[in-house]
């Protein structure tokens, strides 16, 4: 795995939490992006060459709204960057950790994304992202 990419911070209201990174981070919010297929929206901060990536629910039901409703609002997932994230899940599976994904999906940011089932990794839910278009990735 190359490096962080990002962390996911679970968190209520976008309206709120985004000023709040901006005043923390010293850095201004630069994209903000609805992800339909996980119900979520996002929003986009630099700190260095790692970002942070705000999640605020869009509906009730939502992964990251039964999330807060269990845990409240905090540290959601880890993501690293991979070269290939088939290679990458392949190896993992080797491993015997479990995906939460067959196929890699579409994610936030123009990312190829999948997940690990947080029961294997100590509790933390691990993401990998793989830049599309970054490799010759299968579709
Ligand atoms: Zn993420």
């Amino acid at each position: 795995m190359l490096k962080v990419e990002h962390i996911g911070i679970a968190v209520k209201d976008l309206g709120v939490s985004i000023p709040l990174f901006e005043k923390l981070l010293n850095s201004v919010c630069y994209k903000t992006e609805e992800v339909l297929s996980e119900r979520v929206n996002t929003a986009f901060l630099k700190t260095g060459d790692t970002k942070i990536e705000l999640l605020a629910s869009t509906e009730p039901g939502g992964v990251i709204a039964k999330f807060i409703d269990k845990k409240g609002e905090g540290i959601h997932h880890i993501a690293f960057e991979v070269v290939d994230i088939y290679a990458e899940m392949e190896r993992l599976r080797g491993e015997g950790f479990v995906l939460l994904q067959e196929e890699p999906k579409q994610g936030a940011d123009n990312k190829l994304v999948c997940f690990l089932h947080p029961k294997g990794t100590n509790g933390v839910l691990v993401e990998l992202c793989q830049e599309v278009g970054s490799t010759f990735g299968k579709s």
